[in-house]
């Protein structure tokens, strides 16, 4: 019998499995993929999502960012850089098999290659059905990611808020990555709800597209279309295969995390930042949690996962709730949005700190309302060339 199966070794289960094994628990991690595996991702990890790991991961850092160039639907580009680094791009094949190594190395049980397909929460256990046999654990830790088998049993509600995204890898060599400038390239207004980047790798870049699936629809391939034909850097170069994934946003206090012996973190959790869909940060910080609580289960009197709940509503939810203050003023109004940030670039100095985790989302979403609410005019201005010509609105 494991003190704790995990289910998923993104960066979510590996956290929780590695800090559990840390504290001496005997854990078992299952992925149904064998490592390294490909993972649809931009592949920027935070400083915050850096620090928070605790390690040094120089050894799969591909470099580090510094500046952002900004676009409104590929025009009016605005490049707003930073004295210090704001996040690093890595590939998520080579990241996520540092971190299962990190947890192997801890102590972890790690079972690559064994798909879970169904769990029984008992009164004193959990059972885990996998590919290959039957095992049993004290709690259960969902973190398998986006379409989460866990989840499922611990909540059934339908949920429709979760962004999609379309990404492909490019081969590039150095000249098409050094267009770039060093700085990550972020386009508003070609996707509605959302938005197109390019992150440079060591050898090539990481193209994507998300926006909200109520607003995209099946239109996501168009819109992927139209970014790339805008975008310069990209002339000439062979975009290649492309991949489609969901990005499940968080979408209110009420979402459940936890039932019974069984909790669910990463995205799994549907832990991630509405605004700028960041996940990796909080699947660490959640997998922190995750273990955190588990750990009280076994050693308090109560024996349940029910302050994984408190601790989210502590530590994440009032962020996230932050964040989607900030995604409706943006992305409801995105040409406005564009407007004000090229009067005031300082306002991304501010939102690098939150990336940083220098500054809370909150203490930014309150800076950017009250530049509204100190120049209403404006605001209304840029409303109303947004009413009286709705084609250049999204
Ligand atoms: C297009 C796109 C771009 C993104 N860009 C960024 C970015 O630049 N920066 C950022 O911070 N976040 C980004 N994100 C979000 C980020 O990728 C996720 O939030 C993060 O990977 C979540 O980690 P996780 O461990 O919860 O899940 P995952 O990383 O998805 O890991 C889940 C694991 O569970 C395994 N699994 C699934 N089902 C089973 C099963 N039944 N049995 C066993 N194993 C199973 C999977 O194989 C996988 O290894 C992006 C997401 C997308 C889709």
């Amino acid at each position: 019998m494991y003190d704790a199966v995990v289910v998923g070794c993104g960066p979510a289960g590996t956290t929780a499995a590695y800090h559990l094994a840390k504290k001496g628990l005997k854990v078992a991690a299952f992925d149904k993929e064998k490592f390294p595996r490909y993972k649809s991702c931009g592949g920027c990890v935070s400083v915050k999502g850096k620090k928070a790991l605790g390690f040094d991961i120089t050894d799969v850092v591909e470099n580090t960012v510094r500046g952002i160039t900004f676009s409104y639907k590929s025009a009016r580009t605005l490049a707003i850089d930073s004295v210090v680094p704001i996040g690093y791009s890595v590939m998520r094949d080579s990241f996520d098999a540092f971190l299962l190594d990190k947890a192997r190395l801890a102590g972890a049980h790690i079972l690559e290659g064994e798909r879970v397909s169904r769990f029984t929460d008992r009164a004193d256990s959990v059972t885990v059905e996998t590919s290959k046999g039957v095992y049993e654990g004290l709690f259960l830790i969902g973190a398998d990611g986006a379409a989460s088998v866990v989840r499922r049993g611990v909540e059934d509600r339908p949920y429709t808020n979760y962004h999609i995204s379309l990404t492909a890898e490019v081969k590039a060599d150095k000249e098409a990555v050094e267009r770039l400038g060093g700085r990550y390239l972020v386009d508003f207004g070609t996707i509605p709800h959302g938005y197109g980047w390019i992150f440079h790798k060591r050898e090539g870049l990481s193209i994507g597209i998300a926006g909200l699936y109520c607003r995209v629809g099946n239109r996501i391939r168009d819109y992927f279309k139209c970014f790339v034909e805008g975008q310069d850097t990209l002339r000439g170069l062979n975009i290649g295969e492309t991949r489609g994934w969901t990005i499940p946003v968080y979408h209110g206090q009420a979402q459940r995390a936890f039932k019974g012996r069984v909790l669910v973190a990463g995205d799994a959790g549907h832990l991630v930042d509405p605004f700028l869909g960041e996940g990796i940060y909080y699947a660490i910080k959640s997998g922190q949690l995750a273990a955190s609580a588990v750990c009280a289960a076994i050693d308090g009197p109560r024996r349940d996962l029910s302050c994984y709940e408190d601790m989210l509503r502590a530590e994440l939810y009032g962020e996230f709730e932050a964040s989607a203050g900030i995604e409706r003023l943006i992305y409801n109004y995105p040409r406005i949005w564009y407007r004000i940030l090229e009067m005031n670039p300082s306002l991304m100095h501010d939102y690098y700190s939150v990336i940083r985790g220098d500054t809370g989302c909150g203490v930014f979403y309150e800076e950017l309302s009250s530049r509204i609410r100190k120049k209403p005019w404006k605001f209304l201005r840029g409303l109303l060339g947004h009413m009286l010509n709705p084609s250049e609105a999204i």
